[in-house]
């Protein structure tokens, strides 16, 4: 006889009718590709999920471990499909819609995705590469009109739930089956997927709700999109909680989002740092806006600057929670809470350890080693790469041959310079493959970043190593001025002389547009790189 019942599998179809069972009234609230707004209660989502499950095996002929694509914003559809595959063992693969045609092509016939599931405004993106994907059987439209398309077997996904008897209890599934693909951005060669399983998403669920408390009084929007790292997450937290849930759909904008976030009463909402400096500077311009409803934000995926976390809790009472992660960490691996006595330091104190990545989330482990291996102190001075280990993070590539080059005697190598405080605080001072070394001593990007941006006229700034004859590398940054303001390079490298090391000032600021941005919304410093290699020869 087992002690417990040990055997019991970690399958997230027991969370997913534990809420539905106690929480059938919660709303979610979805934003359609033509703006419209859509409600459905959880009971409505459970009946339309149902009969979504049981459509994949009896109309599409998916069986289990079939592998569905998704092309779509974060909406309610989006949210049916991600339950739908989970809870009867097919793999949801989210296609990120920001890759480029033959990057797309590559993870779907690489994943070998037999259905595809397209937004209506997004179908376009698609039928240029619809003649290349060839495990693909059937494309659709997430909509209840097909409208003219040129993509093989199309139907709606209106009808396609319609006229099917719903599915009833779901399977007993290996925990360890996979139940989502999600691939890297890929900026040097193919993106690399990653296979989250049944037990890897249960255990990043509970941990981070553990971590980073939500409940069913809560209202979730999700601004991360659902085809990265699976929003982090959030679908999965916020529905098993029994939270309400809002999906922004395709309009991102700094307007559209705080318009949500009032009309709906968000009480919290996750997102890039570029998301949440957009609204910064949005609520700075109209300070009539209400957004009390939000109690937090949580911000990762690049580093947080300090200044913003400052502002919204000076000026809004909103905690910016900083977090660490990567699709391969399933995706969200540590979080910057304070500890306790930390609650009564004065802010600009807190802020201190606000600004890093913060602890491992209970359940990892992480450590820093040298180049060779070897572990260094948690001192808040050595650096060196990042490690990390525990149950949910990636133990491999999906089908790749670079695996061996990133899973390392148990350990998954995250490529991200860091120093841990003794305090136990990730601080993280750079990508490895963004370090800037001049003259063979290393000045770190993302502090001159943080500086940067912490000034009132500096909207966005991106610091990046160009070629230089003396030194081989030097440090220039780029900058958008925010709305309204003026600055120049002087100034700003004035009021840089007093918060870092002189030789660590840029050997030029420039001012632009817009930095570019990744699929994901970061900066995309080979891009800057590229651009301006050649300023200082
Ligand atoms: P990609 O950006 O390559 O598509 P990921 O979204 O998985 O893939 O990115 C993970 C990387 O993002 C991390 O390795 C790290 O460099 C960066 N990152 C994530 N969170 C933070 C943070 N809070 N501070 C600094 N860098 C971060």
């Amino acid at each position: 006889m087992p002690h417990m019942m040990d055997d019991f599998p970690l399958l997230l179809s027991t969370l997913y009718d534990r809420a539905v069972r106690l929480y059938p009234g919660q709303e979610i609230v979805s934003v359609e590709s033509d703006l419209s707004l859509r409600r459905q209660t959880y009971a409505e989502t459970d009946g339309r999920i149902r009969r979504l499950a049981a459509a994949f095996g009896t109309k599409l002929g998916l069986g289990e471990g079939a592998i569905v694509g998704t092309f779509a914003w974060n909406n309610v559809r989006h949210h049916e499909l991600y339950w739908a595959t989970t809870n009867t063992g097919r793999v949801c693969h989210t296609l990120n819609i920001r890759l480029f045609p033959e990057q797309l092509a590559y993870i779907i016939n690489h994943a070998g995705d037999r259905a595809i599931f397209v937004d209506p405004d997004l179908v376009g993106l698609l039928e240029p590469i619809a003649g290349e994907l060839d495990s693909v059987e059937a494309f659709i439209v997430m909509s209840d009109h097909l409208g003219d398309t040129t993509l093989p077997n199309a139907v709606t996904y209106e009808d396609l739930i319609s006229d099917v008897e719903p599915h009833g209890a779901w399977p007993l599934l290996d925990e360890r089956s996979p139940m989502m693909f999600c691939y890297t951005s890929g900026t040097t060669g193919h993106p690399k997927g990653v296979a989250y399983t049944q037990r890897s998403t249960y255990l990043h669920t509970i941990h981070n709700l553990a971590t980073l408390p939500i409940t069913a009084r809560d209202n979730v929007l999700p601004v991360v999109p659902m085809f990265h790292a699976s929003a982090w997450g959030y679908p999965f937290e916020a529905t098993v909680s029994g939270a309400k849930i809002t999906y922004p759909g395709p309009d991102l904008s700094p307007e559209g989002l705080v318009q949500l976030f009032h009309e709906e009463r968000v009480t919290f909402s996750a997102g890039v740092p570029t998301v949440w400096l957009g609204i910064q500077h949005h609520l700075a311009e109209h300070p009539e806006i209400d957004v009390s409803s939000i109690e937090k934000f949580l911000c990762g995926g690049s580093a947080v600057p300090r200044a913003m976390i400052d502002w919204y809790w000076s000026n809004r009472g909103i905690r910016v929670v900083q977090a660490w992660g990567m699709t391969e960490t399933n995706p969200v691996a540590s979080v910057a809470l304070l500890k306790p006595g930390m609650e009564e330091w004065e802010h600009q104190r807190q802020l201190d350890f606000m600004e890093t990545a913060g602890l491992p989330i209970l359940g990892l482990e992480v450590k820093i080693v040298d180049e060779e291996g070897n572990a260094l102190p948690h001192d808040g001075e050595a650096f060196g790469e990042l490690l990390i280990r525990g149950p949910w993070i990636a133990a491999e590539y999906y089908n790749d041959p670079r695996s061996p080059q990133s899973f390392v005697d148990g350990w998954m190598r995250t490529g991200d310079v860091c120093k841990i405080t003794p305090e136990g605080y990730i601080r993280i001072t750079d990508r490895s493959k963004d370090v800037i070394k001049s003259g063979g001593e290393w000045i770190s990007s993302i502090d001159l970043e943080n500086e940067l941006m912490a000034h009132p006229a500096v909207k966005e700034a991106a610091v990046v190593g160009v070629k230089h004859q003396k030194w081989q590398e030097r440090p220039i940054a780029v900058a958008v001025l925010a709305p309204g303001k003026e600055t120049s390079e002087e100034e700003l490298l004035e009021f840089l002389e007093d918060r870092v090391a002189k030789w660590w000032l840029p050997d030029r600021i420039l001012f632009i547009d817009a930095i570019p941005k990744t699929g994901t919304g970061k900066f995309d410093k080979k891009v800057v790189r590229d651009q301006y290699s050649e300023v200082l020869m």
